[in-house]
């Protein structure tokens, strides 16, 4: 890990202690200030986008706190901007946290379901003297906010009388005027140290098609009006969000004190999940999709919730990742190789174990009978007894990996070249006697020999071997798409000297290779099971895959010894 790059991550089997999040809640539960002792939260996505792997944190903190202490955790669609939002990515939202292991039960709302009620709790507003419709141009009303160290300036609108407001408004809900015309401000104030509590946009003109209201509004309720109202009709105890939201709490706090708003949830800020490497704003995110930059928003290289499925990450790794990076107040960079290693954890005890040969060369055993086919009974699962066995095809043309042999082989290297003899993985010692080659100088073929004694890896006069290459059997093989997956940036900031992120795109982010052999049952294999491609890496089969055209992805590499080793050598 570089040295900017922090992580309180745990370690393994360390005593976890409550998060701050939880004491405040156990403190509550203890002191009776939850109504009816149960806590309600809420996951709040806004469908403007697929969910990243940082929306994650936020799944995983509201569903498991309601999970840990007997609660219900709602999912809210905070859906408040029609020009951005789909259901496309309502669905997409829904699926991904599912497929996390969560469930809202009967508890899906939107934030769209309120505004018969927030457009009330408006004009009520107005009827007090409490908000006012303001006519400053945009650029004014930005002019007009002031600054961090220079108070806000009144809108000469402020003053407006409450029957020209009531009107106003009406007919800012008729459509009569175009966007940008007229706002619906809170009457807070204008000297406030909070810009948030500067007059803050109650609603604002928009012509655009809702995904669930359709037509019925050119109004709509802002963010910082919308979200704490949803949360108090919903009976939110805690609503928790990111850091960047501490600064609206006071106006969080000001709507739920609204008049008529009986029920007082309370926001508690944590700090958002960032992984060097990855870029995760969904308008960055858009951007990539929208470019064509990626295959789409599930491309196996983003760091979208369908990205990482499509890729082959588990659920249940994920989990375990954000568990261990844990929640606090401050804002750290998380290493990538952390989210990696709990990978690998995780599909290490899951992953069935598979001969495939990504780069193949043709391995002839000169002094193996023609015909002859014999079965080798392989463990899908040495991490797993329950996972059982499978029988490989075994005969006299194989495939190998291009780099399992060598003509000239360096000091150190232990597998096959001329004279060398390896084992093949369960099966038998073989000795390289002669390749061939094609016209580029490109091996095509390896003769060898096998001794039959060695049968199973082991030979009676315990002679040893150092190098251990998979296989499969030329003639049951089948042939298959490898898609070899790296980090979609090649910068650990990505962005971080140009300011535009897609000045580090790592050009070498997928590599097809379309020629590789597999074990012929790979055919049927499906998206959402896990291999483990003998010395490869764990994979999946992608999306794309259909019998008569396997495809996998490469999920993660295994932890490479052999790239270490190859640099060593200078190969
Ligand atoms: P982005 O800034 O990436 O576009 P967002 O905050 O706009 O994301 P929302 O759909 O508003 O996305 O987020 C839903 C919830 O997920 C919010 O409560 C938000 O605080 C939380 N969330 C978003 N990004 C992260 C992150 N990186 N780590 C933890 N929580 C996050
Ligand atoms: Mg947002």
């Amino acid at each position: 890990m570089s040295e900017d790059v922090r992580t309180n991550a745990t370690q393994e089997g360390e005593e976890k202690s409550l998060n701050f999040i939880e004491k405040i809640i156990e403190d509550d539960l203890a002191n009776g200030r939850v109504p009816n002792n149960t806590i309600v939260t809420r996951f709040p996505p806004e469908p403007n986008g697929y969910l990243h792997v940082g929306h994650i944190k936020s799944i995983c903190l509201n569903f498991g706190l309601a999970q840990k202490y007997g609660g219900i955790c709602h999912l809210r669609l905070d859906d408040t901007n029609p020009a951005k939002e789909d259901m496309e990515y309502i669905d997409s939202i829904k699926s991904d946290i599912r497929w996390l292991g969560f469930d809202w039960g009967e508890h899906e709302y939107y934030a769209s379901d309120y505004y018969d009620q927030l457009h009330e709790i408006a004009i009520n507003l107005i009827k007090q003297g409490l908000a006012y419709v303001d006519g400053q141009t945009p650029e004014q009303v930005k002019e007009n906010r002031g600054t961090l160290t220079t108070p806000g300036k009144n809108s000469p609108d402020r003053d407006r009388s409450i029957e020209e407001n009531l009107r106003l408004f009406k007919e800012m809900g008729e459509g009569k005027y175009p966007e940008g015309t007229y706002l619906l401000r809170a009457k807070l104030d204008m000297a406030s140290p909070n810009i948030n509590m500067r007059d803050p946009a109650l609603y604002r003109i928009k012509f655009a098609e809702h995904p669930r209201t359709g037509n019925k509004w050119c109004v709509y309720p802002m963010y910082d009006f919308t979200h704490p109202i949803s949360d108090a009709i919903e009976g939110i105890t805690h609503s928790i969000c990111t850091l960047e939201f501490e600064d609206h709490r006071p106006a969080y706090d000001w709507a739920c004190s609204i008049d008529g708003i009986d029920h007082t949830p309370h926001q508690y800020e944590f700090a958002r999940l960032n992984i060097n490497y990855f870029v995760m704003s969904k308008r960055k995110l858009l951007n990539l999709v929208q470019l064509g930059i990626v295959s789409g928003w599930d491309d196996p290289r983003m760091p979208t919730i369908s990205g990482i499925r499509r890729r082959g990450y588990s659920p249940e790794s994920m989990k375990d990742f954000v568990s261990r990076v844990g929640v606090a107040k401050v804002e750290s960079v998380v290493d990538y190789s952390l989210m990696e290693f709990c990978v690998r954890e995780d599909l290490n005890k899951r992953a069935k174990r598979v001969m495939a040969v990504l780069d193949p060369i043709k391995l002839v055993i000169d002094n193996y009978p023609e015909d002859k086919v014999e079965y080798f009974e392989i463990e899908n699962n040495p991490e797993d007894p329950t996972a059982g066995t499978r029988k490989m095809a075994f005969c006299k043309e194989l495939y190998i990996e291009r780099e399992d042999f060598m003509e000239v082989p360096p000091k150190g290297y232990h597998r096959l070249y001329i004279g060398n003899e390896i084992r093949l993985k369960t099966a038998y010692y073989v000795k390289a006697t002669s390749c061939e080659k094609d016209e580029n100088g490109n091996v095509t073929v390896v003769h060898c020999t096998y001794d039959p004694e060695s049968r199973g890896g082991e030979t009676p006069d315990g002679r040893k071997v150092k190098g251990t290459s998979h296989w499969v059997s030329a003639r049951h093989a089948i042939d298959g798409e490898v898609r070899l997956y790296d980090k979609l940036f090649a910068t650990e900031y990505p962005g971080g000297e140009t300011g535009n992120y897609l000045d580090d795109l790592n050009p070498d982010s997928l590599i097809v290779l379309q020629n590789a052999k597999l074990e012929p049952w790979l055919a049927d294999a499906k998206p959402g099971e896990y291999l483990q491609f003998m010395r490869s890496g764990y994979f999946t089969p992608d999306y794309d895959s259909t019998p008569s055209h396997p495809v996998f992805n490469r999920t993660v590499t295994l932890k490479d010894s052999w790239a270490k080793q190859k640099a060593k050598m200078g190969l």
